[in-house]
């Protein structure tokens, strides 16, 4: 595509006294950027606006300053005023994705073996450095970490990447995860009191966190507390809960449920107030009939409290059974030799010598597919999120491309399934009038894809252009950046 590079040097020379621009790039950001001009024309490029509209042929999409300022039919524009001019027949331009279980970390399970089993704690290094840069190059322009490990250095990464510092996407910063005294990650505070959630709350809203997630063994009064203290403080907070069920969160007025319907545990067998069950929901999502009676009520309460629901279907594709498609190579590009390692053993099917699921994972994937075409179909807000931590084949960027495929696979249209990863996420935030859909006045935050996700929808893996804040990033070059590095920082 050389013509890109035409363009480029025009906009070296008229881009950086761009006074419209955001913050003053460093050299570190610069080695990305393949487009920045105070205006760019993106010509003659099919539009999918991300609400859910079909595609559009044939388009101008014009940018200035940083913002979409008119989409009208295509034609040929003239170079003559200075602008960058991206003539993008066979492409397509959709928003930024709106990533919303989209970790910075990477899970380490030492000593893994083909077993499944690993040595205790499991350890979860930050990935600081790789994810931040795979997210963007693969199309991510917003993104809610959904749990922090180490949160100085999320909110510090938030910072520099909006001071221009680094590479990466807007960023919303949850807290440390709101998990109970009972746990397997060593690395999460483990709240003993109603008190302390309140406390911890209080205490990341002041450093800066924008948003809260509580995990499998908080109780139903720590949730209480916490939910409470957040919406004080304006913020809202989701879960990835266990010990208290999806209707007794949602009643306790909790904003958001991680993981689909597959994290859900009142249909669990023994299930005891305030406890986690052995198959952490699994036995729930199996045995509940998407077009039951249980499944209708849990989706009504959910709607008339407003829960948003995350589907996070990429962690739970390896579960799925067989007929999945072969490993991105680009994928495996990005990782280190010990993270491929884990991730191949990982994605073999279940060995004999692994303890036995209490559930068929088979029928639980069924089930969770139509429990989400359900929900969206009663009025819910469905977000989308990959929850890459090296339990499956889970990557950032990658994984949120493969989270729009499989939306797909669950019967939503290409076009549904691109606003869910996008316009939704933007809702949910409160930002949908700046960001999540194309439109004049909104935020250059989009992603250029080469063919047609209207018709094919694996064509989101093709980005070639990420724009933020209305400068071009080279995803290849992003990609290329961290070849071989992540699973290690
Ligand atoms: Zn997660």
């Amino acid at each position: 595509m050389a013509r890109f590079l035409r363009y480029l040097a025009v906009s070296l020379v008229l881009g950086l006294s761009a006074a419209a621009q955001t913050a003053e790039l460093s050299k570190t950001v610069q080695q990305f950027v393949r487009v920045q001009s105070p205006k760019v024309v993106l010509s003659h490029v099919r539009v999918i606006d991300g609400t859910g509209a079909p595609a559009v042929e044939d388009q101008n999409v014009v940018i200035e300053g940083g913002k979409i300022v008119e989409i009208q039919p295509g034609a040929d524009v003239g170079k003559s005023d200075g602008a960058a001019v991206l003539d993008l027949r066979g492409y397509t331009v959709m928003p930024g994705i709106v990533g919303m279980h989209n970790h910075l970390f990477y899970i380490e399970r030492p000593n893994l073996e083909a077993s499944r089993h690993s040595d205790q704690p499991l350890l979860v290094p930050q990935m600081t450095f790789s994810a931040p840069r795979l997210y963007l190059a693969g199309g991510v322009t917003t993104m809610r970490t959904t749990g922090s490990v180490e949160p100085y250095a999320d909110l510090n990464l938030k910072r520099a990447i909006d001071a221009g510092k680094l590479p990466g996407p807007h960023i919303d910063v949850t807290a440390p995860y709101l998990e109970g005294s009972e746990s397997y990650f060593i690395q999460m505070p483990h709240l003993t009191s109603p008190e302390q959630a309140r406390q911890t709350v209080d205490y990341w809203a002041d450093m800066g966190a924008t948003s809260f997630k509580a995990y499998m063994s908080i109780t139903r009064a720590e949730l209480k507390s916490a939910i409470d203290e957040a919406h004080k403080r304006g913020l809202k907070i989701t879960g990835h809960l266990g010990a208290v069920t999806y209707k007794e969160a949602a009643e306790l007025g909790i904003d958001d449920l991680e993981h689909g319907f597959s994290v859900n545990t009142e249909l669990d067998p023994g299930k005891k107030p305030d406890v986690c069950t052995e198959s952490d929901g699994g036995e729930t999502i199996a045995r509940m009939d998407p077009t039951g009676a249980e499944a209708k009520d849990l989706i009504h309460t959910l709607v008339s409290h407003h829960v948003a629901v995350t589907s996070t279907l990429p962690v739970f594709e390896s579960e799925a059974g067989p007929g999945r498609p072969p490993v991105r190579q680009a994928m495996l590009d990005a990782m280190t030799p010990q993270a491929r390692e884990d991730f191949f053993l990982l994605r073999q099917p279940r060995p004999a010598s692994a303890p036995p699921l209490p559930f068929d994972p088979a029928t639980a994937w069924k089930h969770e597919l139509a429990m989400e075409r359900a929900f969206v179909a009663a009025g819910g807000l469905l977000l989308s999120g990959p929850d890459p931590t090296g339990r499956g084949d889970v990557l950032p960027g990658f994984g949120d491309q493969r989270g729009i495929e499989l939306l797909v696979e669950a019967g939503f249209t290409p076009v549904e399934a691109i606003k869910i990863a996008t316009l939704n996420g933007a809702i949910y935030l409160g930002r949908e009038k700046e960001i999540g859909s194309l439109a004049a006045g909104k935020n250059a935050d989009l992603v250029i894809v080469k063919g047609d996700p209207s018709k094919q929808i694996s064509d989101v893996e093709n980005v070639e252009i990420v724009f933020k804040d209305g400068v071009g990033y080279d995803s290849k070059k992003l990609l290329e950046s961290v070849s071989g590095r992540y699973g290690q920082y």
